[in-house]
């Protein structure tokens, strides 16, 4: 188990988070009452400050630039790699007809949208390089424990910023990841444990001692952050521009960093009429990404999941087939955990009539090695 601290500080400012979240204003009287905190609840949203001159002012979020870093290009020109990052976002919703039917509306945000990783994680690897430069900008090494793709999206960053990178790898993970991430110029160890939790301890003692940078993806809050602050708006707009009866959202589980943003996010605002779930691989299951709750996450323990659904390696497989084959659409393995929970909480009649948006983490090239065990396997069953 991966024991993080209760941090009573980011409990507070999450709280803050929500509060402002829910009312969709600031006063003044609250904001310099509590100015310290009230600044970092901000920056966790994305938010101007306000300017507080009397103390009895109220501000509307939306005079104070809430959806402003949604700004995408419309035609798609980009003046750099960066920017194909974040100026492209909001990624893709998009409707699954094949699984939806009169009573369930369910869509897909296409997290492999994003350029460098094909995944979710260009995210917080782009926020976690950006909050640090903007601290120390001095050139360095970063090392982190990685299942790929953060180690992907830290790469692309780091070339682009000039730092170098070093990452470790569970011996658990698809051969191909040391290749790809070779090619893109980080330095790979492989590390004998199944698990990248289980060894950011030792990747955090090697940084110190040999003068690199331990951005750690686990405890980083840059990665909360970066999900609040984007992914959960975007969504929020989507959901908005396409009238959704938005009644639930899941997510797969690995820092915890999206789903927690999320859940913070929609049940601030709009309460429990939203529903999260979270897809965990069932116990003695693989599914890179993802894993079990109990072996420690930060985020998730500062908000509320509505149920965290056990997926074994097979259905995740089987489902990332299915979507591949009904949609076109070629998911990696978690993509495919989150379809075998929802389509487990709508047999067991969890689901309420309305819309569900899945969270598709990544594509489904980097587990080719997976996809060939399980279709040489089924081949001899036939
Ligand atoms: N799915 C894949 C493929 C991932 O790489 C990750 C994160 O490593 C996740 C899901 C989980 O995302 P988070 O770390 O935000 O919980």
């Amino acid at each position: 188990m991966y024991i993080i601290g209760k941090d009573e500080r980011l409990e507070k400012v999450l709280g803050i988070v929500a509060e402002i979240l829910k009312k969709g204003k600031i006063s003044c009287n609250e904001y310099l009452g509590e100015k310290d905190l009230m600044q970092e609840a901000l920056s966790f949203l994305g938010i101007r400050e306000p300017s507080c001159k009397e103390g009895t002012e109220t501000y509307h979020l939306d005079h104070l630039g809430f959806f402003d870093d949604i700004s995408p290009s419309r035609l798609r020109v980009f003046s750099s790699t960066e920017e194909l990052l974040y100026k492209n976002w909001p990624t893709p919703l998009v409707l699954l007809r094949s699984l939806s039917n009169h009573n369930l509306r369910v869509w897909a945000k296409l997290e492999f949208f994003n350029p460098f990783s094909m995944s979710v994680k260009d995210r917080i690897g782009w926020s976690m390089i950006t909050d640090y430069l903007a601290k120390y900008n001095n050139p360095t090494v970063l090392y982190e424990a990685t299942s790929t793709n953060t180690g992907m999206a830290l790469t692309a960053l780091a070339n682009i910023k000039g730092l170098k990178v070093k990452l470790f790898l569970p011996y658990t993970i698809q051969k191909a990841s040391d290749i790809i991430l070779r090619i893109m110029g980080a330095e790979v160890q492989r590390v004998q444990k199944s698990l990248t939790v289980e060894f950011v301890g030792d990747v955090d003692e090697l940084a110190k001692r040999e003068g690199g940078i331990h951005l750690n993806q686990f405890e980083n809050n840059s990665n909360l952050k970066v999900h609040l602050r984007y992914t959960a708006k975007e969504l929020d707009l989507q959901v908005r521009e396409a009238s959704l009866k938005l009644r639930g959202i899941i997510g797969g589980v690995g820092t915890s960093g999206h789903l927690s943003a999320l859940s913070l996010y929609f049940k601030s605002k709009y309460g429990d009429n939203v529903k999260v779930y979270g897809a965990q691989p069932a116990p003695g299951n693989v599914i890179p990404g993802i894993r079990r709750v109990e072996t420690g996450m930060k985020w998730l323990h500062y908000v509320k999941i509505d149920k965290v659904q056990d997926v074994t390696s097979s259905e995740a497989i089987e489902q990332a087939i299915r979507i591949a084959r009904s949609e076109g659409l070629f998911v990696g393995l978690s993509s495919g955990a989150v379809m075998a929970t929802f389509e487990k909480l709508k047999k067991n009649g969890a689901l309420q009539e309305g819309d569900y948006v899945l969270i598709f983490p990544d594509h489904g090239f980097k587990y080719i090695e997976q996809f060939a065990t399980y279709l040489e396997e089924t081949k001899r069953q036939d």
